[in-house]
């Protein structure tokens, strides 16, 4: 079994409608391996806009659109959220869940986010479920306990069967639009944790997650990043941005 390879970019709060052009231009002859997504996680504003152009422009299939957030509540009053009938009806199959920016500053507990999970797989959506450590967290030897206590709410509440359907992002909170990458050695490492700790519940879901890395991945340290045994592609930011660096990161992707 080749497990898939992702490449995803999260925009944040960052991008417009040239954007959107400037991407869907630049990925017009991208060179994607087999067994590789690339997802393209906007604002909520423009989730339909680039997936129009995506399809208008005839783009490889294996290109999504994803969201950068989602509610675990089904409808009704929770201003400012979007649902999972809402991402489905404007076909949308991933979502990024978790993201250490929602945990810190919008103060996401690892149960609300196992919530979001859940609610995502129901309406069939790929969850991009982030987890990292932080600075201090690394420093003081606890980042096997952190990840730990950020993957097994998850599958506390959705169960281990379901979990294989979930995209796994370990990003250092360290490294995220730091600069400071992990060395791939430290990735690796950490990333073999992860696989290890999800075979301890089901060999299978080890073997078929892909486990992506995230933080301050750029064109030039990709490759090595991505060579590693247990990384499956990377969840990337700023460098996503930017449509030539985009194009090279998607291109160093494979399925392993
Ligand atoms: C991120 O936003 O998830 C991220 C990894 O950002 P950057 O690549 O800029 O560090």
């Amino acid at each position: 079994m080749t497990r898939q390879a992702i490449v995803a970019a999260n925009w944040k709060m960052n991008g417009d409608s040239a954007l959107v052009d400037n991407i869907v231009s630049g990925l017009a002859n991208v060179k994607l391996s087999s067994h590789v997504d690339v997802v393209i996680c906007p604002s909520f504003a423009y989730l339909s806009e680039l997936n129009q152009k995506i399809k208008a422009a005839k783009l490889n299939e294996a290109i999504h659109v994803g969201s950068q957030n989602l509610s675990e509540h089904e409808s009704g009053a929770f201003t400012g959220e979007i649902s999972t009938a809402m991402l489905q009806d404007l076909a949308i199959n991933y979502v990024i869940v978790g993201h250490s920016e929602r945990r810190s500053i919008y103060k996401e507990t690892s149960l609300q986010v196992a919530k979001k999970v859940n609610a995502a797989l129901d309406a069939g959506l790929t969850p991009i479920l982030c987890i990292g450590e932080s600075e201090v967290e690394r420093v003081t030897g606890e980042t096997e306990a952190v990840l730990s206590a950020q993957i097994q709410p998850v599958i506390d509440e959705v169960g281990i069967d379901k979990f294989i359907d979930v995209v796994i992002a370990y990003e250092p909170v360290w490294a995220i639009g730091t600069g400071k990458t992990a060395s791939s050695a430290m990735a690796q490492e950490t990333h073999k944790f992860i696989r290890q700790f999800l075979a301890q519940q089901s060999e299978l879901v080890s073997d078929k997650v892909p486990l992506l890395y995230g933080g301050s991945v750029n064109a030039a340290n990709c490759e090595e990043l991505f060579a590693q045994t247990d990384i499956d592609g990377g969840l990337i930011g700023g460098a996503s941005l930017k449509a030539e660096q985009f194009k090279i990161i998607c291109s160093a992707a494979k399925g392993k």
